[in-house]
């Protein structure tokens, strides 16, 4: 057992204590409250909080960090992105492995206790296993072409079923995007999903215009881009309508779904997703970098949508430290206080990833995952200090006893 004190103590599930002690015991949380100035360690001018929550990131991608350069417009990212993971050769696997590896390593030593990870080839899996970082992994499928989708689906759950889930790390099925997945891969997801514990799920939701004017009038970019490649479905039919009320209406969205970016939803869609019970994920720093332009954040608090933030892949985004994400959101929505957004970026995101009993805010019985940020002389709002921007040598991790 060891107690800590700190200048600051933020539970998140209740107001910062202001000169606060934890006490910790077998790597959990016994309890918190004032110091009583008899603690065995005191960590001074330092701001102790739960483990922070990626909840949306892809760690295969890792290797791609700074090949991507940012791009005007959706499609004038995704092209290169895809050539360049095309262009990827069998023997680059170690150097794929050791990217990711380094992003999981500067995620944990940037406060990131629990990760949502998007991937295709399931290598992360074992790569999160040797570093002990606590993950939900989605297995994400990909297939407009709407044929062979239950096999597809039943190859993917057998494929799961080996890896295995655990208290830390747990895998789920997800669909990439609503114009990459057929209809009948998403309702052959959402069968499969109802049947099996996690039913946690993810898809990445109206993150361009190009999509919506997809979805609207079945033209665009992305058609273009769809045939160009070989796998346009000639029955599909634009259903006319927003990303958010297709994917509703094809009985695909659950209060167990996250959904990812929303850049161009509107207050209609952000009704949708409240009644539904999800959770919005927002990467602010990577829509800028692939040309989407910013999350309309302020709305979404506006409308009491539960959010929770991810950084995305380094294929998009400078470095995979929460601290950085939040200071972009505080950049484009400088109205939401900074409480909420550090609700965010903990306890949302804990509890969106099925991980709320365990993480994301400093409660008895919940793990001893607490990040103490040293704060600089002269702060008095340390919430508002936190959303700023916090450098990697200010962040810590409290060693358990
Ligand atoms: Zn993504």
């Amino acid at each position: 057992m060891i107690r800590v004190s700190a200048d600051w103590i933020l539970p998140i599930a209740d107001a910062p204590i202001g000169g606060g002690a934890v006490t910790l015991d077998q790597g959990r949380i016994v309890s918190v409250g004032s110091s009583d100035g008899r603690e065995d360690l005191s960590l001074g001018r330092a701001a102790v909080l739960p483990g922070l929550v990626n909840a949306h990131t892809h760690l295969e991608l890792s290797y791609l960090h700074g090949r991507i350069p940012p791009a005007p417009s959706f499609l004038e990212w995704v092209r290169p992105m895809l050539a360049a993971r095309a262009a990827r050769s069998g023997s680059d696997e170690a150097a794929i492995a050791g990217a990711a590896r380094r992003a999981i390593q500067f995620a944990r030593a940037t406060g990131t206790s629990l990760v949502g990870d998007v991937t295709n080839t399931l290598a992360a899996v074992a790569l999160l296993r040797d570093a002990r970082m606590p993950a939900c992994v989605f297995h994400e499928l990909l297939g407009f072409g709407g044929r062979h989708v239950d096999e597809q689906v039943s190859a993917a759950r057998t494929t799961i079923d080996k890896l295995g889930s655990d208290d830390d790390l747990r895998v789920s099925l997800a669909p990439h995007a609503p114009y990459s997945v057929a209809p009948a891969l998403f309702t052959a997801i959402r069968r499969d999903l109802d049947e099996h514990v996690p039913m946690v799920s993810t898809v990445h939701l109206a993150e361009s215009p190009e999509e919506v004017e997809f979805l609207r009038s079945g033209t665009g970019p992305w058609r273009t881009l769809l045939e160009q490649m070989g796998v346009w479905n000639a029955d599909w039919h634009a259903p006319h309508c927003s990303p958010v009320e297709y994917l509703a209406d094809i009985g695909f969205l659950t209060g167990s779904v996250l959904a990812v970016h929303g850049v161009q939803f509107e207050g209609s869609d952000l009704d949708r997703l409240r009644a539904l019970g999800m959770t919005l994920v927002s990467c602010p720093r990577s829509n800028r970098h692939v040309g989407v332009g910013s999350p309309p954040l302020e709305a979404f608090y506006a409308m009491d949508v539960d959010v929770a933030f991810g950084t995305d892949s380094l294929a998009s985004v400078d470095d995979l430290s929460m601290f950085s994400e939040l200071a972009e959101a505080r950049r484009i929505a400088p109205k939401v206080p900074a409480r909420a957004l550090l609700r965010s970026a903990t306890l949302t995101g804990a509890t969106a990833l099925g991980f709320g009993d365990a993480f994301g805010s400093i409660e008895p019985g919940k793990r001893a995952a607490l990040v103490a940020v040293h704060v600089p002389d002269g702060v008095t709002d340390v919430e508002e200090y936190l959303v700023s921007g916090v450098d990697p040598d200010r962040i810590s991790w409290v060693e358990a006893a």
